[in-house]
């Protein structure tokens, strides 16, 4: 990449000297002397410590919903801090933020609070298994939950080493996951109903949890096929298995009630963070009153920040602007304009692409023109896309440089900051391809 970056490059070395990487959490590391490093950032914009400024689509991986550091949000947060931070006591505020969501999301009836996706993830398996009586899970290849061991296999693996699609081997993603926890872990491939319904013949009433994010929201957002999502509902009905519906990255962003809404669906249990605070750590997990209500007896949950006072009130100011503006509808006419814009501009390049996602969330691939799953994907040209992607960062366009990301808007995006990337895309397009 050829962009001012000395600044950046200097931070590098320096973070390098005291953080694994020089970033704290590995996504963020893109390379030596390619890893940007931040000053500042405010609406749709971000600007990197050598004064470059993006038009931001990576959005933090999907927390900014409504822009950086919104004024509202942040107005919030500054008049709840000065009451207090953090009090081992529950505020009302906490209890209107667990009304709007059951009010907003169709599927959830109860709510608890964490901090991070992970810890919502964690903590509903928990439940799940807990209800249940039952230890093993199923989990889709390409899909990612955090990094809680329980389901951090064949995520970001190359899919060829994830064995036969009619018997798939769970590949940990990383080294220290126990084995043991491998034997609880079944993955199988995304939209794929015959081998879902074989597994479940085999060991369904071994299953506590499907857990599922609505699409591959960390692979390029490939859609579900019409019917998948719900043959999921119809099967945990039948097998007695609870659907924990992972709505990390998709609640508050595609609809205001999340894929629920979008695809009229009814999981047992789903998990939220991201967009639920705008940028501020809270997450939660919530749904059937039945399930959630064993929390308590004789089933553990907590967490000493689950109910910061920054997050709270984070969640409290973003989801009533949500509930009261067209956030999700302006973003929506916006994101649509940008990817037939560049749907546009790679059919008259002659590429083989497809593109996938919706317009809050989407992405593209080159050489392929359809895909349902991680193991499609992993066919797709990465080379070529990471090659564009590098050439639109130049030009101040800045979707995440991992292929697997999706591009992410936000309210604060403009239809002037739409009308800016398309024309640097044009320019890209013609250079790259
Ligand atoms: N679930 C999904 C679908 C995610 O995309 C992520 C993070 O990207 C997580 C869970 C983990 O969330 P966090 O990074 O807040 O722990």
């Amino acid at each position: 990449m050829n962009i001012n970056s000395a600044k950046s490059k200097s931070l590098q070395q320096r973070a390098l000297q005291w953080i694994p990487l020089g970033v704290n959490s590995n996504f963020r590391y893109w390379g030596d002397g390619l890893t940007p490093y931040l000053q500042k950032a405010k609406d749709g914009y971000l600007w990197d410590v050598d004064g470059n400024r993006f038009i931001d689509y990576r959005l933090a991986f999907g927390p900014i919903i409504l822009g950086h550091s919104y004024d509202e949000v942040n107005a919030k947060v500054h008049e709840e801090i000065e009451r207090s931070v953090l009090c081992a006591m529950t505020s009302e505020l906490e209890i209107e933020v667990a009304r709007m969501m059951v009010d907003m999301c169709p599927a959830v009836e109860m709510v608890r609070l964490a901090c991070s996706g992970t810890e919502a993830t964690m903590h509903a398996i928990r439940v799940a298994r807990a209800y249940t009586g039952r230890e093993k899970i199923i989990k889709f290849e390409g899909m990612y939950h955090g990094f809680q061991d329980y389901t951090l296999f064949s995520t970001y693996s190359p899919s060829d080493t994830y064995g036969n699609i009619n018997s798939p081997i769970p590949i940990p993603s990383s080294s220290g996951i126990p084995r043991a926890v491998q034997g609880l872990v079944t993955t199988l491939p995304f939209n794929n109903l015959e081998v879902l319904d074989k597994t479940l013949k085999r060991i369904g009433h071994d299953i506590a949890a499907i857990i599922a994010e609505p699409c591959l929201g960390n692979c390029a957002a490939i859609e579900p096929l019409p019917g998948f999502l719900n043959f999921i509902r119809d099967k945990c009905t039948e097998y007695g298995i609870v659907f924990i519906l992972d709505e990390v990255k998709t609640g508050f962003r595609i609809a205001n009630g999340g894929a629920q809404e979008f695809y009229s669906l009814m999981p047992d249990l789903a998990t939220y963070a991201k967009a639920l605070g705008n940028g501020f750590p809270i997450a939660a997990f919530g749904g059937k009153s039945e399930i959630m209500s064993i929390i308590g007896h004789g089933v553990a949950q907590g967490g000493t920040y689950n109910n910061n006072k920054p997050g709270i009130a984070a969640a409290y100011a973003t989801l009533k602007i949500l509930k009261e503006q067209p956030i999700i509808t302006t973003i929506q006419k916006r994101g649509q304009r940008l990817m037939d814009g560049i749907r546009e501009l790679l059919e008259h390049s002659g590429v083989t692409f497809c593109m996938s996602g919706y317009p809050a969330m989407f992405s593209f691939a080159f050489g392929k023109e359809k895909l349902t799953g991680q193991r499609d994907w992993n066919e797709t040209d990465k080379e070529l896309y990471i090659r564009l992607i590098e050439g639109a960062i130049e030009r101040g366009i800045m979707p995440d440089h991992d292929p697997r990301e999706p591009w992410f808007l936000c309210y604060a995006h403009s239809e002037h900051d739409i009308d800016e990337t398309l024309s640097v895309m044009n320019d890209v397009i013609k250079t790259v391809l």
